[in-house]
């Protein structure tokens, strides 16, 4: 971003800090068993993996097995304590552990990259010519017009148009535990208003160069906590590309 913030839009732009320390929990994911759950109702139970075996049981949509593998289309399960067989096609396989990898996944995917492009400016340390002398976010060069998305499911605390960010959205979330501001700044357009409740990777605007910026590019910021300006250094922004 190139910008220039004087002391009354920097003061302007200080929203109250909700200072947040957490961190995430990260939780083991276990996939290593398996069970099948029943798609069809009367599916037949078989002692082996064909229609010439014997017909042992019948079952109902819903229920669920122990998975021992599979056998050309058919599936191997534990059925009144032995080994039989169903034809796979009318049987889901899903992870016991899943719970558990689900939540793993949504830590490390708990924020999505709002647009596509490359990275024209990382985080950290900056030359000071632009105003700034630290880079508290990161710019994703792309086309004007191009959609940007919200990077977790929050509520837009600000919608509106500022010199230095010019078009420009905040959001507060609540990812793991922790609360989270993310600003996307230099829009062409927005497309949500302050106080609006955003799913997770929903339009919240266009790419653009509105405000302090030489080109078509999204700034994009993520704060622990509540939003903090600061020109000099991190504060409480984190390096997006470490959670994206
Ligand atoms: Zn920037």
């Amino acid at each position: 971003m190139k910008r220039i913030l004087t002391t009354v839009t920097m003061s302007a732009l200080v929203v109250s800090g909700f200072a947040s320390t957490g961190t995430g929990k990260v939780e083991a994911a276990s996939s290593s068993s398996y069970k099948v759950k029943v798609m069809a109702d009367g599916l037949r139970v078989r002692t082996g993996p064909s229609t010439k075996y014997k017909i042992v049981g019948g079952v109902n949509a819903g229920k669920t097995f122990k998975y021992y593998g599979k056998k050309g289309k058919w599936t191997k399960i534990s059925y009144g304590g032995k080994k039989r067989y169903v034809y796979s096609s009318y049987v889901k396989r899903y992870s016991i552990g899943k719970k558990a990898t689900a939540k793993k996944a949504s830590h490390s995917t708990g924020f999505l990259r709002p647009t596509s492009g490359r990275i024209s400016q990382g985080y950290g340390k900056a030359s000071g010519r632009y105003g700034y002398t630290f880079h508290n976010g990161i710019d994703i060069a792309a086309a004007a017009g191009k959609t940007v998305r919200a990077t977790a499911s929050g509520r837009v605390i600000k919608s509106g148009y500022q010199g230095a960010y010019g078009n420009y959205v905040m959001m507060k979330h609540k990812v793991n535990g922790s609360t989270y501001t993310s600003v996307y700044a230099h829009l062409s357009k927005r497309s949500v208003y302050t106080g609006q409740s955003v799913a997770k990777g929903s339009k919240i605007g266009n790419v653009g160069s509105t405000g302090n910026s030489t080109g078509s590019h999204l700034h994009f910021e993520l704060h622990r906590g509540g939003y903090i300006y600061s020109g000099t250094s991190a504060v409480n922004t984190i390096n997006p590309l470490s959670v994206l």
